[in-house]
């Protein structure tokens, strides 16, 4: 068994035996491996430093482009050594098993919805989760709930003659609302939305193609829509204008809308907690898949759900900050 030791080195740094992982690094690292999760802002780095082999899948890289980021794409899923499982974050999106021995989520996924899965596991004996959602009052509901209240919803608003704005993040969320809600028409689709749409659809994924919001509004005047957009405060100018002129109801989909202050926050006329990430008792059935002897949380609520895992007996740290107390494994 190959000795693995984590550390912090502008992200998350892994050496086994005289290989150099570093995943999702927040800057240039020198290492023989560098694996970028998704491409989510938050994950890419500026292209490889020093020689560094990247490990992304091809969709990563694809959309990475259309972001204006360019990350080299060469390597099969699989090299020698490591092994990229799908997270279901978004498409692309890919956990990482270093050496049979250590598991890094990314951002991972729990459940199924539209045209993803949730995050695939494997067992190892270091864990590397995220825990985004990591305390228990991020529980979401079933996705199938949700898809029917909010097709009531959208129904009643129809009835009265509103069109609805749907927002989530313009990568990501927004794609699995096109393809949730795809059978209400007209269907617009926000610039940003649409640009990341097209990179789904040329890696096959059917989403409809909507139109785009038109500079009059004249249009959006006369009969009920749907809009899908990026996630907007009401102090947008655009949602103001949706608003004040067309009477829109305004639906934000988040994980954080289980907090009953979030559709207040951005003003939303209702909220629904759909989310990319686990929930809190999918983080949980996804450290018990993967029965970890060492679990290391990152991002969100690390300190808690590492204390609510070390209550279930095992043996689990935060990893963020905390370089000096890492030891080897
Ligand atoms: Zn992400």
């Amino acid at each position: 068994m190959g000795r693995l030791k984590v550390s912090l080195r502008n992200g998350i740094f892994v050496e086994s035996g005289s290989t150099t992982y570093a995943l999702d690094p927040r800057g240039a690292v020198k290492a023989d491996y560098t694996f970028v999760s998704h491409a989510h802002l938050d994950h890419l780095q500026q292209g490889a430093k020093n020689g560094s082999t990247i490990l992304a899948s091809e969709e990563t890289c694809l959309l990475a482009k259309a972001r204006g980021i360019n990350i080299p794409y060469g390597p099969p899923d699989k090299v020698e050594g490591s092994l990229l499982l799908d997270s279901g974050h978004i498409l692309g999106a890919r956990a990482i098993c270093i050496e049979d021995e250590l598991l890094y989520t990314g951002d991972a996924a729990g459940r199924s919805r539209a045209f993803l899965g949730k995050c695939k596991t494997k067992k190892a004996r270091v864990l590397i989760t995220e825990s985004t959602f990591g305390t228990r009052n991020y529980i979401f509901p079933p996705i199938s709930d949700v898809v029917k209240d909010v097709n009531r919803t959208i129904g009643m608003m129809f009835d009265k003659g509103r069109p609805v704005v749907l927002m989530g993040y313009a990568l990501g969320k927004s794609q699995i609302l096109s393809h949730l809600f795809s059978s209400w028409s007209p269907l617009y689709l926000h610039e940003e939305v649409n640009k990341m749409s097209e990179v789904y659809r040329g890696c096959g994924i059917p989403l409809k193609k909507g139109r785009p919001i038109p500079q009059d509004l004249d249009e959006l005047k006369r009969s009920p829509w749907v809009m899908v957009t990026p996630v907007m405060s009401y102090r947008n100018a655009l949602i103001k204008r949706l608003k004040k002129e067309c009477d829109a109801a305004i639906i934000a989909f988040s994980g954080w809308a289980a907090d009953p202050g979030y559709r207040y926050s951005i003003g939303a006329d209702f909220a629904f907690p759909v989310s990319d990430h686990c929930d809190y008792q999918e983080l949980l059935e996804l450290v018990r898949e993967v029965s970890p002897e060492l679990v290391y949380t990152t991002h969100g609520f690390t300190e808690e759900f590492a204390a609510d895992l070390r209550k279930e007996g095992f043996d689990a740290k935060p990893l963020d900050g905390h370089q000096a107390t890492l030891a080897d494994y």
